[in-house]
């Protein structure tokens, strides 16, 4: 027989160091650890069978049996599911493949007792038993295959694997117990734990001891310790909190608190039970490109997929837990969920109810739905542009930030404190709020009380180009076209400015190409100058976007540069544009105040050396 010894990957022998010598007080959570891979290892098999008859042939009944052996101190957790070859040892318990345990790594801070609390936060998973255990061994067979390894460790920086017998497929987990850990040696303590986080596992969980009493005739004590009926089953008067929450942490892999639940049975027509959690923190994968939805389906009870596309829609794609239907075969394959017509169903219905209970927690809890609109909001803004029939009444849940500074609102709160004959819900878009409050051209809407959304979120964009309106009033950007700030009196007034039209045709000659226009400026009060998109062109936040992602198909357009007549500067440089030869000496100073727009709005200048050079100038002049 040979044995190989490997090391672990350096980030799990740091994750060990920490467990070995943890501080961390909850220890218990190793036994959910292990019973909850367990479960998840005969969902596996039981799914693979659907289509695999032969890897069920011999496997009798899915359970979890956990053996106690007071004398060696040894605990051991078995469970008859997929079981582990020799590869998928190496990768599962000696690298760090989860993004759990990973986003648990980037949040350790090296203070012990800090990074303690973290394990309960995130769950280190297997890695827990570490915390109990100076040396595990893990015994599995892979179904369908015929060679079992022995993997082993003391999880101090090296672990072996070897070849091993094993009769039947799946895991077998022994732990031996530190000393200072014997507490996990009372059957009691283990019956409580087993209660505590995994009472609705549905596979039978079964504690074994050796009899103390060794005249008795049983040898062994045997006992069933879990409820077994699936959670979701229940009537919900008989779930306390604490058992959704721990239902939460096991179906979500999840260690926050779900901020919202939802549990109901839907009857009719088509029946099922919903077990829906919005989580309180974003998940590690909310961002991955896939974008699918993550909530588990089951049939009658029997854990079908977590990988089933058609249950939500992608813009739910935070919310966890169990959507069980009693119509769908038991039998049934990934190939046949699609288009099916119960699916589809059963996701127009909790999609509807999912959004509801949004609706409700927005009237009822303000700040809650703030929190839930901070974490999610920008996932479920998706379906602005994805599902043209909940259009509006996704709008109407969208919450952003605005120049009232009254933290987030919404559209209807907005159109409410409108100006009697304001037609236009006005907004700038930016890559953060900080940007977006510098914005140079809400200078003139600020003056006039104009209330102005900040669109922070990339995705904005992006339903704005769907949307032109809300309720009958359009969308209007502030760094678009002309704004219509000022009453048409004072704008003749601006118009005849003769010093004013002159700098103007001075800056056009010597800006050329480079700006489509310019013109004053009616939406800026202190800047000298900003720079706008021209009505038919594309927003300018847009244009960056797009930049940033290579989709821009050749130059991007010139923009309009309105300049401020009441500023100094350019009364200073309006008086100079009059005198002879003025295209000349305001050459310098035409392209700064270009280059000086271009910033306001975070980009470069167009030549950034010419820029310092003619700054330098500018400023060394100044000083002579
Ligand atoms: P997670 O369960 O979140 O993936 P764990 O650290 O608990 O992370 O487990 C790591 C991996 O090891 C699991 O994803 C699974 O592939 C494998 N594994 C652990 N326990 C078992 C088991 N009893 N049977 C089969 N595979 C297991
Ligand atoms: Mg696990």
């Amino acid at each position: 027989m040979t044995t190989e010894k490997m090391g672990f990957e350096a980030e799990v022998s740091r994750l060990l160091h920490m467990m070995v010598h943890s501080v961390y007080s909850d220890r218990e959570i190793f036994l959910r650890e292990l019973i909850s891979n367990a479960s998840d290892a005969c969902d596996k098999l039981r799914y693979e069978g659907l289509t695999n008859g032969e890897l069920l042939k011999d496997n009798g009944e899915f359970a979890i049996d956990i053996n106690l052996d007071k004398e060696n101190k040894t605990l051991t957790i078995s469970d008859n599911g997929i079981g582990m070859n020799r590869e998928d040892l190496i990768s599962h318990l000696g690298t760090i493949a989860r993004s759990g345990t990973s986003a648990f790594m980037e949040n350790l801070s090296g203070d012990d007792k800090k990074d303690a609390n973290l394990i309960g936060q995130f769950g280190v998973g297997f890695y827990s038993v570490f915390m109990i255990a100076d040396k595990v061994e893990v015994l599995s067979k892979k179904a369908g295959e015929n060679q079992a390894y022995l993997w082993a460790s003391d999880g101090i920086g090296e672990y072996t694997i070897s070849d091993a017998e094993k009769d039947t497929n799946g895991t077998q987990i022994t732990l031996h117990i530190k000393k200072d850990a014997d507490e996990f040696l009372e059957v009691l303590r283990l019956k409580n734990i087993i209660k505590t986080y995994s009472d609705h596992i549905t596979l039978p969980i079964t504690l074994i001891s050796k009899n103390e009493d060794k005249d008795a005739e049983e040898k062994e004590n045997s006992e069933r310790v879990n409820d077994g009926t699936a959670l979701w089953a229940r009537s919900k008067s008989d779930i306390s909190e604490e058992q959704y929450k721990e239902f939460y942490h096991h179906v979500a892999h999840a260690f926050d608190d779900p901020a919202t639940t939802i549990h109901y049975r839907a009857e009719g027509k088509i029946e099922y039970t919903v077990l829906l959690f919005i989580p309180s923190q974003q998940p590690m994968d909310l961002f991955d490109p896939a974008r699918k939805p993550k909530v588990k389906l089951y049939v009658k009870r029997v854990f079908i997929t977590e990988d089933c596309e058609d249950l939500l829609p992608g813009y739910l794609r935070f919310m966890r837990g169990v959507v069980d239907s009693e119509d769908l075969p038991l039998n049934i394959s990934r190939e046949m969920l699609q288009n099916n017509p119960v699916m589809t169903s059963i996701r127009n219905a909790v999609t509807k109810r999912i959004l509801t209970e949004l609706e409700k927690k927005a009237k009822k809890d303000a700040e809650g739905y703030n929190e839930f609109w901070n974490s999610f909001g920008s996932v479920l803004k998706e379906g602005v542009y994805e599902d043209f029939s909940r259009r509006d009444q996704i709008l109407k849940m969208a919450r952003f930030e605005s120049t009232a500074d009254n933290g987030l609102t919404g559209l209807d709160d907005y159109l409410s404190r409108m100006n009697k004959d304001q037609d236009t819900i006005y907004y700038v878009t930016a890559d953060s709020l900080a940007a977006a409050k510098r914005s140079p051209q809400l200078e003139g809407f600020k003056a006039k009380d104009i209330e102005v959304l900040y669109f922070t979120d990339p995705v904005d964009e992006f339903w704005l180009q769907m949307v032109p309106e809300f309720e009958g009033k359009k969308f209007g950007s502030v760094t678009r076209g002309a704004a219509e700030l000022d009453d048409k009196e004072k704008n003749k007034k601006k118009k005849s400015k003769p010093e004013l039209d002159a700098l103007i045709a001075v800056l056009k000659t010597n800006l050329g190409e480079s700006v489509k226009d310019v013109r004053p400026s009616n939406r800026l009060t202190d800047s000298a100058v900003c720079l706008v998109a021209d009505d038919d062109d594309m927003d300018m936040h847009m244009e960056r976007i797009l930049k940033m992602h290579n989709k821009l198909d050749g130059a991007a357009s010139a923009r309009v540069l309105e300049i401020n007549a009441d500023n100094d500067l350019i009364k200073a440089l309006s008086k100079q544009a009059t005198k002879d030869g003025s295209v000349d000496t305001l050459k310098e100073a035409s392209q700064i105040l270009l280059d000086q727009a271009r910033i306001m709005e975070g980009d470069l200048p167009e030549d950034p050396v010419g820029f310092a050079s003619r700054l330098s100038n500018m400023m060394a002049s100044s000083f002579k």
